[in-house]
């Protein structure tokens, strides 16, 4: 399986770390070994001192597809999930400032923490759900992905052009605005619809 994850997806996001709004989806990949999962503790990385949080509506998707069109995609969503894209800001800022890829920032071990998995079915719209994280019980980022830029379909359908999608592959669909800094031992909470589904600490 593979993890697609689209940046700059929320308007206020792009514009709080100085982005444009993009015309197209901006695609990278986390590998598998990216993924952390049950609510297991994130270690500090010693590679960066500006970890941050993004909290982002996943989901999983349950056929095989290439070259997808729009108005068929949302049969290849089967779950719904919350993760956090864990990314190291200043190395980000490092590859960025470069014209370098930053998959170093974004796709190291645990970066990509992930949530149980509901079936897409229990929403009555993926288009319009409300999701926040708290962080040591204040809420820091709060959002609904009818703001999303490109829509899940939107994201599948592109996606699909340049690689195939497989059963199991994750999307992490872009953060809202709100990002920050995280320390050791804060505590992280995240809620999708009011279900709590991310609850573990830094370490
Ligand atoms: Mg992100």
């Amino acid at each position: 399986m593979k993890i697609i994850c689209v940046g700059r997806n929320y308007g206020k996001h792009a514009k709080e770390l100085g982005n444009p709004i993009p015309e197209k989806p901006v695609l990278f990949l986390k590998p598998d070994s990216a993924i952390l999962r049950n609510n297991k503790p994130f270690f500090y990385p010693h590679f960066t001192k500006n970890l941050h949080y993004e909290v982002e509506v996943l989901v999983r998707t349950c056929k095989v597809g290439k070259n997808i069109a729009e108005k068929f995609a949302s049969r290849y969503i089967g779950e719904v999930g919350l993760g956090i894209d864990f990314t190291a800001r200043d190395l980000q800022e490092e590859c960025k400032n470069a014209g370098l890829p930053w998959e170093i920032s974004k796709s190291f071990d645990n970066s990509a923490a992930v949530s149980e998995f509901f079936p897409v079915t229990d929403y009555k719209s993926i288009g319009e759900l409300n999701f926040r994280l708290d962080v040591n019980g204040k809420t820091v980022q709060n959002g609904n992905t009818r703001d999303l830029i490109f829509s899940f379909e939107k994201i599948i359908a592109y996606a699909s052009q340049f690689m195939t999608i497989k059963t199991g592959d994750i999307i992490f669909s872009g953060t809202p605005e709100g990002v920050g800094p995280l320390q050791i031992n804060d505590h992280l909470e995240g809620y999708l619809e009011d279900k709590k589904l991310l609850d573990f600490y830094i370490k």
